[in-house]
């Protein structure tokens, strides 16, 4: 029982493929189960700074809900979801909070990709790494993501160790910050995404890393696992190594949802 609940479409404008397409690799590698979840518009940008090819646009959101259901009438042996992946920007909870609430989503993933007006995870903005000390930027990362959880409007948090992405990485000691994050999470009540798009970027891991699941497991929290795929070919990717991981970590559930309703499978 594996469902990929990371999947993107042609709708946000950096993805490419038909839906049918994903659905098929989907069938292929026998999973039981998938979900799309493409980028929510960038809600908290004024129009003049939107970023083009990041996200679908606020109007397409319906279209959006409707192709994904015109796929699930089609039936077959593989189950669909819908999904959305939201960004989280302090201070605008209330503007998500309305668009999420006018649509059936099955789970909303929450991602940090955005701190302070920086989109650190675009190589176009690779840079600005430069101006941080590491260790500081990773403190105000999962600080960000710890407040995104509190915010009750995810299910999931994307990518937790996205920071790690282009391989920029503190010395010090990070389990404390794990930990801390993994405490805010159970209290949150948010599940924890295992994804893999992590291997196909400069750190060469899986987004969390194994300590970073380590404290998430001694603290409860249920996993999801997604492969953020924006090419039909990705659908399923790097699972056998999550699902290697997960398990030596010591999980034998993975959690699904529905109208925003969590049930746990076992693997
Ligand atoms: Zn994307
Ligand atoms: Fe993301
Ligand atoms: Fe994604
Ligand atoms: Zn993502």
């Amino acid at each position: 029982m594996l469902a990929d609940y990371h999947i993107h479409t042609k709708m946000c404008g950096h993805a490419t493929g038909e839906l049918e397409e994903y659905l098929a690799v989907a069938q292929k590698f026998g999973l039981s189960e998938i979900g799309f979840s493409d980028h929510m518009p960038l809600y908290f940008l004024p129009p003049e700074r939107m970023i083009p090819n990041y996200a679908m646009p606020e109007d397409e959101i319906p279209v959006y809900v409707n192709e994904i259901g015109r796929l699930q009438e089609k039936g077959g042996t593989v189950r669909i979801k819908l999904g959305v992946e939201a960004d989280y920007i302090p201070g605008c909870e209330k503007k998500l909070e309305k668009l999420l609430n006018a649509h059936p989503f099955d789970y909303v993933i929450g991602s940090v990709h955005f701190i302070d007006g920086w989109s650190f995870d675009r190589m176009e903005e690779i840079d600005r790494y430069g101006e941080w000390d590491i260790w500081e930027l990773y403190e105000r990362y999962f600080n960000l993501v710890q407040q995104a959880a509190l915010s009750g409007l995810f299910d999931i948090m994307a990518h937790p160790d996205l920071i790690k992405k282009f391989n920029f990485l503190p010395s010090g000691d990070l389990w404390p910050l794990y930990e801390e994050t993994a405490r805010v999470f159970k209290r949150a009540g948010v599940c924890l995404e295992v994804n893999t798009a992590g291997l196909r970027y400069p750190v060469r891991e899986i987004y969390p890393s194994p300590d970073l699941l380590e404290a998430a497991f001694r603290n409860g929290l249920p996993v999801t696992l997604g492969s953020d795929a924006h090419i039909p070919e990705q659908v399923n990717a790097g699972f056998t190594e999550a699902v290697a991981l997960i398990k030596e970590t010591g999980y034998t559930e993975i959690a699904l949802f529905e109208k925003r309703s969590r049930v746990l499978k076992k693997i």
